[in-house]
């Protein structure tokens, strides 16, 4: 029937082709042994000596199950022995065997079974470490891309998984380690009885391996899907956004979009599992049928007194233990496989070039100077600056003006260093940034910015300290900043004083949390507190009313006298104080000067600001 079998022929010539096309594919999901040792390595370093321990007791309990078959099957052949000679010897020596065998797995167990919940932690910590030490010294650039944002998804599932990564490994080597003893214990019974067992496995583990191959593409494939459903997730159950879901009534929407996504993740693997229904049926019946076919050979043997009657009952249990053995070490190979993908995105992620730093050290407040500064966000054609030049010089103060989007935190983002220009150059003491010192510049830097952070988990004063937590923890500077903030009161307010912890959700004690307007007016403090050389202030007080602005800046501008201040705000009433005012449109510097200079334009854009505001307040 040349028909059908040209069909199938076809059909296996287009599986080949997919299946190198996907090769071909940069998103292939491949294993290294490579990884391997890596994560052999992470696991060794993380646990240290204990590691001898653990193969010592693997190794024990992985030949351990052979040991006790060929032994219990001598002691049922020295009973059926003892029936005719009367002699009990041999049974209580082998008894006596297997007894002192198992009451030293009993031993290493326990210890095992201690050491483990303690090696488990220890791995995770150090894993943990090593993902957020490295991911603080990635530039901000990097951190942004849409690639970064995946593969750091992969990673840290793959942080979260290492230690059970590393058990899968262990135990892929102890069911390893097994099967050989087990089949060299079969082998010394019958040979025959060793190859039709193992080549009626052969069908089932093809199928495990590449079940777990495409899972293991699956999982890389539908990344994006996962960071939806967690994102959505993570929104759901983050309390700030607990009000705005509430009042727009989204919350069922959004589970049923992050269902949705959780859904659509993980549907290819059900299908693939589904292909695979009959084949896995079928392999397993051919095993089962193997299996009592050896059994009826055994038996035959030993009728003909070819094999001891004791080993029966060692060919049986070899035998579950061949195929419990082969089964447990394709799964664990596929749970191996299937993350040790993600090890490959580890490994590139903890070679991922830090950022950069010159030598030349920053001890005092510096000039910075943009000279014809023009930046595009990765990806983006639009230019977010372009051809920007300005100098802040020690003691200068810049206020930088615009509409939203005009450009003006990525001005600030650049000064930082977070990003470096795509044109154009920034001087510092009129050498290029990328030649200073990193950690000197930002010394002399403190920011604060429209989204600062809120330290929920931490006290009142360690919120402040955390502004610089390279000095000392001192009450009376804390107490200093949070009165400049406009915060004098707070401390008082309670029990604890500056020992408070601030959010409800990480004290049983605490009813109450911050408003909005306090949490910026602490991040004040904490900018304050740090008394930078060049502070740098975006829209610092959105949150905060009229008043108490008023006095806040009238608080910076007395501790920064002398050292330099850029600010980004909308409010004239601060503009109008700043030796230098930037107008920004669209990446541009349309206008410049101090407020006296631009209020005498006569058609000028800050003019019209001004005088709309001004308008605005009467
Ligand atoms: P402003 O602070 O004046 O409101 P920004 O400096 O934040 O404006 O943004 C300037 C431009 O750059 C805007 O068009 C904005 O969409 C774009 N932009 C801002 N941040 C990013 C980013 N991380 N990636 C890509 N584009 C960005």
């Amino acid at each position: 029937m040349p028909k059908p079998f040209k069909k199938v022929k076809l059909r296996h010539a287009e599986n080949v082709k997919r299946r190198n096309a996907e090769r071909k594919n940069p998103n292939y999901p491949r294993i290294s042994f490579k990884s391997l040792f890596y994560v052999t390595r992470i696991y060794r370093k993380a646990v240290g000596a204990r590691t001898i321990f653990f193969i010592v007791y693997r190794i024990y309990n992985s030949i351990l199950p052979s040991i006790t078959a060929v032994l219990a099957g001598a002691a049922v052949t020295a009973i059926a022995e003892a029936i005719g000679t009367r002699d009990l010897g041999p049974f209580i020596v082998l008894t006596a065997f297997l007894l002192g065998v198992q009451l030293m797995d009993i031993i290493l167990g326990t210890i095992n079974g201690f050491l483990s919940l303690r090696t488990y932690q220890d791995v995770y910590i150090y894993v943990s470490e090593m993902v957020t030490s490295k991911y603080i010294q990635i530039p901000l650039r990097v951190r942004e891309s849409r690639e970064f944002a995946d593969k750091f998804n992969r990673v840290k599932d793959f942080a979260s998984s290492i230690p059970s990564v590393s058990f899968s490994v262990v135990n892929v080597v102890s069911a390893l380690i097994s099967l050989i003893s087990v089949v060299i214990a079969t082998l010394t019974i019958s040979p025959i009885v060793t190859i039709v067992v193992i080549l009626s496995s052969v069908p089932s583990s093809i199928i495990s391996l590449r079940l777990s191959a495409k899972r293991r593409r699956n999982w890389r494939e539908y990344t994006r899907d996962r960071r939806i459903a967690w994102n959505i997730q993570n929104k759901i159950l983050n309390s700030n956004n607990a009000l705005e879901i509430e009042l727009n009534g989204l919350g069922n929407y959004l589970i049923k979009r992050m269902i949705k996504a959780d859904r659509h993740s993980q549907e290819q693997d059900i299908i693939d599992e589904r292909r695979y229904l009959w084949p896995h049926f079928g392999s397993n019946i051919l095993e089962t049928i193997a299996s009592f076919g050896v059994l009826i050979f055994v038996s035959i043997e030993i009728i003909h007194e070819k094999l001891a009657i004791g080993q029966f009952f060692t060919v049986r249990t070899l035998l579950n233990q061949l195929n419990s053995n082969i089964s447990s070490l394709f799964s664990n190979i596929a749970t191996v496989s299937e993350n040790l993908v993600n090890a490959t995105d580890f490994m590139e992620f903890m070679e991922t070039p830090a950022k950069q730093s010159g030598e030349i050290k920053i001890t005092q407040t510096p000039t910075i100077e943009f000279r014809g500064v023009s930046f595009s966000y990765p990806h983006s054609d639009v230019k977010a600056l372009d051809n920007i030049s300005f100098t802040l010089a020690p003691g200068d103060s810049v206020a930088i003006v615009g509409e939203n989007g005009a450009g003006k935190t990525t001005l600030i983002k650049l000064l930082i260093g977070a990003y470096e220009p795509t044109e154009g150059v920034i001087l510092v003491n009129g050498e290029p940034l990328s030649k200073i010192n990193r950690d000197s510049y930002l010394s002399q830097l403190g920011a604060l910015f429209q989204d600062y952070s809120r330290y929920e988990f931490a006290t009142l004063g360690e919120n402040v300290w955390f502004g610089d937590t390279n000095k000392a923890y001192n009450r009376k500077a804390i107490e200093a900043a949070l009165a400049q903030a406009d915060l004098s009161n707070l401390a008082s307010t309670y029990e604890k004083g500056l020992n408070q912890i601030l959010s409800k959700d990480f004290d049983e004690n605490s009813t109450t949390d911050l408003s909005g307007g306090q949490w910026q007016r602490l991040a004040v403090a904490r900018a304050l507190f740090r008394s930078p050389n060049i502070l740098l202030l975006d829209e610092p007080t959105s949150a905060i009313d009229a008043k108490s602005e008023y006095q806040i800046f009238k608080n910076i501008i007395e501790a920064q006298k002398g050292k330099s201040t850029v600010i980004i705000s909308h409010r004239f009433s601060t503009v109008r104080k700043a030796s230098q005012i930037i107008v920004l449109k669209e990446g541009r510097i349309i206008e410049s000067g101090t407020h006296d200079e631009l209020i005498m334009k006569r058609r000028g854009i800050y003019k019209t600001l001004f005088e709309m505001q001004a308008e605005g307040y009467n």
